[in-house]
């Protein structure tokens, strides 16, 4: 098995990614911006492809007469597709305006950003002088990099490192601030030459702001782009319940952009400014939230697996308690072992949250808090609602069982962008195969599963002559119809084979002599190597019977 924490692994990653045109730099020609990026040929197709499945899978393609394995009953599916600018009182019941922020430190040295919880230390000591060491890198690269910094603080030679003493376990900054055991005098910044140059960390929102109108200038006209498209959803409860067939229980799925403010982007698109979501709202009875959410989130889990993803690379952790949010009864989230992470650590690909009654009622009655066990209206001290909800009733009557609740919520939130990255990542293979003298050839690989594989097949004639490149142009008007396919006659075909399996091609199609004669062609298998004769006329059907 390869090693999880192998950066050059991850940059060999990111450089296919580019130069085969999956993911660029936003704005890459005036020299980017950090946390945005774009999709290039290849890559629109897969997330496109990524995108297609969810919505099929989740939400087009629901089978709602049937019963699920693993779900308490039959369900309906909706979809929805809202805006990313909404009213400002949505964010502010919803608790984002008061509450979505990170902290935040600078460094009045480098005058660089920090998230706090990002900065990890230890405390190093050589001849009398003590400073607890900071660095902003993550994974293996973080004791590296404070022993590079420990070095340069106390001016020492390469060969003298072994004098440093290093005291306690190397570990969060902010946890060692709060335990008393350090103040942010003794921390030496990720890129200060001296200590003390921290500032007491700050909120910081992270919803981008913008102004609604031309008048704009006033705070009535103070909008935010969306951090999640779930909001969309909420608000759009009742609207949805009294226009379509729907009964509980059932979810409103939705695709779409949002938008944070990041700190500090990291990660190629892991953690991006601007990223696209693919949410559902489930909307159950009370009683029956606890099936429904153990039932989302095995069944989200399932869908990973079922596109490939490998199993061992794969965790789904279920959050402390004291790791859930106020509202929430409990979450779970499905994490991928991303090749910049340091072993045994997970980055979070989709959270399924029970969010209880938390949202439905905070757009009824205005933004809540827990008070003594109870979700309460927040009130200001002249005792009025801290922020007003939209006093719409947004509770639910069964007119089967004749009762009226405000439905409970089970979200599955997963991220197109992660879910890009993490699939790129797992199919990213390096091996040997023989060219066509029969040496071994090194490659690279992309194992991507067919439903997302930007091109499905590649038709290459072996030769640019004798009748092979017209039957070739036919198949390829054939199969093009029916799914993304190539027609390639530039190269020897060993480079042509190379060039589809950078792309992630799972099947090329070769044209060659024996075709003129009886009709077959050659079908490639990427992974396997396999090479068998197919039927001209067969190939469509036997093609889309593969991706059905
Ligand atoms: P994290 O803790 O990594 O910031 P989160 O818990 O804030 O993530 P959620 O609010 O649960 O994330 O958002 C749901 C999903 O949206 C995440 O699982 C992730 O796939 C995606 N997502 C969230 N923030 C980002 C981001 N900055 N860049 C790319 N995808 C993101």
């Amino acid at each position: 098995m390869e090693k999880q924490n192998d950066q050059s692994r991850m940059d060999r990653i990111v450089s296919l990614a580019k130069r085969r045109g999956f993911i660029f730099q936003s704005s890459e020609i005036y020299g980017g911006l950090n946390g945005f990026w774009d999709y290039g040929p290849l890559g629109v197709a897969l997330k496109r492809n990524l995108k297609d499945c969810w919505w099929r899978d989740m939400v087009a393609g629901h089978d709602e007469l049937a019963t699920l394995s693993g779900a308490p009953s039959p369900y309906e599916m909706a979809g929805l597709d809202c805006t990313i600018i909404m009213h400002p009182q949505v964010w502010k019941c919803s608790g984002h305006f008061d509450l979505f922020h990170d902290w935040m430190i600078d460094c009045r040295e480098s005058k660089r950003r920090y998230r706090y919880d990002h900065l990890n230390g230890r405390w190093a000591a050589h001849r009398g002088k003590k400073v607890f060491v900071t660095t902003d890198q993550s994974g293996d690269e973080a004791p590296l990099s404070i022993a590079a910094k420990a070095q340069k603080f106390f001016g020492l030679r390469a060969k003298q490192v072994d004098e440093i003493e290093w005291t306690g376990d190397f570990g969060s900054l902010a946890a060692a601030v709060a335990a008393g055991t350090l103040t942010l005098a003794d921390a030496l910044g990720p890129d200060a030459a001296a200590p003390g140059t921290l500032t007491e960390p700050r909120e910081f929102n992270l919803m981008f702001e913008t102004r609604i109108g031309a008048l704009a200038g006033n705070d009535d006209d103070r909008a935010f782009l969306r951090p999640e498209t779930a909001q969309g959803i909420f608000v759009n409860f009742k609207n949805v319940v009294d226009t379509s067939r729907v009964r509980v229980p059932f979810g409103i799925g939705q695709i779409g952009k949002s938008f944070r403010n990041e700190i500090t982007p990291r990660n190629f698109t892991f953690r991006s400014r601007e990223f696209e979501q693919m949410e559902i709202e489930f909307f159950c009875k009370p009683t029956d939230s606890g099936e429904w959410y153990r039932y989302w989130r095995d069944r989200r889990w399932r869908w990973y697996l079922d596109l490939g993803l490998t199993e061992g690379k794969l965790q789904l952790r279920e959050h402390d308690k004291d790791e859930l949010s106020h509202y929430s009864v409990g979450t779970a989230d499905i994490e991928y072992a991303f090749p910049f992470l340091a072993a045994g650590e997970f980055g979070e690909l989709e959270g399924i949250a029970h969010r209880g009654d938390f949202d439905l009622r905070s757009h009824m009655e205005g933004k809540l808090v827990r008070k003594d066990g109870e979700l309460v209206v927040e009130t200001g001290d002249d005792g009025k609602p801290r922020h007003r909800g939209s006093g719409k009733d947004l509770s639910y009557f069964d007119d089967i069982s004749r009762e009226r609740y405000v439905p409970h919520v089970i979200e599955p939130s997963a991220g197109a962008d992660r879910a890009v990255l993490a699939f790129l990542c797992d199919a990213y293979h390096e091996d040997e195969v023989p060219d066509e003298d029969g040496k071994p050839r090194s490659r690279t690989v992309m194992k991507l599963h067919p439903r997302l594989a930007p091109v499905k097949a590649a038709i290459l004639p072996l030769v640019k002559k004798d009748g092979m490149p017209e039957v070739a142009i036919d198949l390829y008007r054939a199969l093009k119809p029916h799914m993304a396919c190539q027609y390639d006659e530039k190269g020897s075909v060993g480079r042509r084979y190379a060039r589809q399996d950078e792309a992630g091609t799972p099947w090329c199609l070769t044209i060659d002599g024996q075709t003129l004669t009886d009709k077959t062609v050659t079908l490639r298998d990427r992974d396997t190597l396999v090479q068998t004769r197919v039927a001209i006329d067969e190939v469509v059907s036997m093609l889309r019977d593969r991706l059905a």
